[in-house]
């Protein structure tokens, strides 16, 4: 039995957005960058029991116990109000899950999902959980064929990806901007060493896809296109997905950008597309 916890966000018993077929999403609390762009900022964050959001709650589902706040989940509408008020931005209703709480769930839905997708926050800064997680999954008989994902901002270092290598079966990995400044500028962190793991990570096998995030007037692919291409072309018959920036739950100057529609996207495709790139658009615009 292995007891081993994470911070867990949201778990979704079957979802068709996170990775190929049907798969059992879990997200993890807390994360390494501060994307300006963030759809789940209350992810990004660790809840430190201030209680500012206990009053808010419109339905009862909140209080103080000995100092820590206490989330009620039978009495919880999913109303979000919370995560409005939170400053940390994290949420009162992550719960501590264990591995084996977890493969439980994935026992349930077993039959209907082709695998498992963590996410986050950052999946990563959990990883003695998520190498437990998956390396339990995997010595299980009747688990074992289910694929284990992970969604990541590639932050983890070389030696994190070695320890997960032997039951990882693929990473998702977003480049947010090529240029480091920009970078900075929209998550406040360097790309050089997200740049490594992608590049780490294809050599290993185990890039399953390379997501692009398209904001109007505020990303930088096609200024430098001929080393993005470069690059993207030595991964590999990588997949390169490109996402489309939309306001939806995002926090803060971001919140006044303009949303992307297939004119912004369509100039990064057809560029990757003319060198042969494998490209995925974006399922639908908001
Ligand atoms: S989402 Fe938050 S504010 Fe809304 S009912 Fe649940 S705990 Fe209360
Ligand atoms: S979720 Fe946020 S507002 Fe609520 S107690 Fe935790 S840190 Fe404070």
């Amino acid at each position: 039995m292995n007891n081993r916890c994470a911070l867990v966000s949201k778990v979704i018993p079957f979802s068709c957005v996170d990775g190929p077929g049907s798969r059992l999403a879990l997200f993890l609390q807390g994360c390494n960058l501060r994307c300006k762009t963030c759809h789940n900022p209350w992810t990004i964050g660790r809840c430190n029991d201030c209680a500012a959001c206990v009053p808010h709650c419109p339905h009862d589902a909140l209080n103080i116990q000995a100092g820590r706040v206490w989330w009620d989940e039978a009495h919880c509408q999913q109303c979000d109000t919370c995560l409005q008020m939170c400053p940390q931005q994290a949420t009162p209703m992550a719960q501590r899950l264990s591995v084996e709480e977890v493969v439980a769930q994935v026992r349930k839905v077993s039959p209907f999902i082709s695998g498992i997708t963590v996410s986050g926050g950052e999946a990563t800064t959990q990883l003695p959980f998520l190498l437990a997680l998956f390396a339990t999954l995997k010595a299980d008989p009747l688990l074992r064929h289910l694929s284990c994902l992970v969604d990541s901002n590639g932050l983890l270092s070389e030696t994190g990806w070695q320890k997960l290598l032997p039951v990882l079966d693929g990473a998702m990995l977003d480049l947010k901007a090529w240029d480091n400044e920009h970078h900075r500028y929209l998550t406040g962190r360097d790309n050089a060493p997200i740049k490594h793991s992608i590049r780490w990570l294809a050599g290993h096998n185990r890039l399953s896809e390379l997501r692009l995030l398209v904001i109007p007037e505020r990303c930088d692919y096609l200024t430098h296109r001929r080393e993005l291409i470069a690059f993207i072309r030595r991964l590999g018959d990588v997949p390169v997905r490109i996402n489309a920036f939309h306001t939806h739950g995002v926090y803060g100057e971001a919140r006044h950008w303009r949303s992307a529609t297939a004119e912004d996207v369509e100039p990064l495709a057809e560029v990757l597309e003319r060198e042969r790139i494998r490209v995925i658009r974006p399922a639908l615009y908001l």
